[in-house]
């Protein structure tokens, strides 16, 4: 399971390993982005009132090409870095959060079990890239003929004869 109880992490650091169906580990996720079983590595360390969590998460997903519109499959391992802090632990006095090294999101939870589920489910909706492509050079569909320019060739009829030239032909000399 992602779940670890705090008192675990008292005097010793952990190490999650999972493989399994997006479903099983509890990750609410649409199944084309999670098409195949995740494996997921996370490292939990505490220190003070913070944990710090990180590591990867490894699946595939189902993408439509944009260009092709064909179905192929965009394989992922991405890597995710947080820190957790118990919403019961103290506050800072003066109410200003004091982030350790700056750059890391503070995730606050309740009680004593702590879920790095949604971080993995945060991480693999950021894997989803901007443009789908089946590939960098995808040459799509012909928007004439619709054949997939990638197999097959473009069974349109002869583009009309630009017509600047037909009018030098008809030049007399
Ligand atoms: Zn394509
Ligand atoms: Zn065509």
């Amino acid at each position: 399971m992602l779940k670890v109880e705090l008192r675990s992490l008292e005097y010793e650091d952990l190490v999650l390993e999972e493989k399994g169906w997006a479903k099983a580990l509890g990750i609410d996720l649409e199944p084309q982005l999670c098409s195949d079983p995740l494996e997921i590595h996370c490292e939990l360390s505490k220190e003070d009132d913070l944990i710090s969590a990180k590591g990867w998460v490894k699946g595939k997903m189902l993408l439509a090409c944009d260009r092709c519109l064909k179905e192929f499959e965009n394989p992922y391992k991405s890597f995710f870095e947080v820190r957790y802090r118990s919403s019961g632990a103290d506050e800072d006095p003066d109410g200003v959060e004091v982030f350790p090294e700056g750059e890391f999101e503070i995730v606050y939870f309740e009680g004593e079990l702590l879920d790095v589920g949604e971080q993995i489910r945060q991480t693999i909706l950021l894997s989803v890239p901007m443009r789908f492509l089946c590939r960098e050079d995808c040459r799509g569909l012909c928007g004439g003929c619709g054949v997939d320019l990638n197999f097959g060739t473009c069974v349109c009829s002869e583009p009309p004869p630009d017509s600047r030239w037909e009018a030098l032909k008809n030049i007399k000399l």
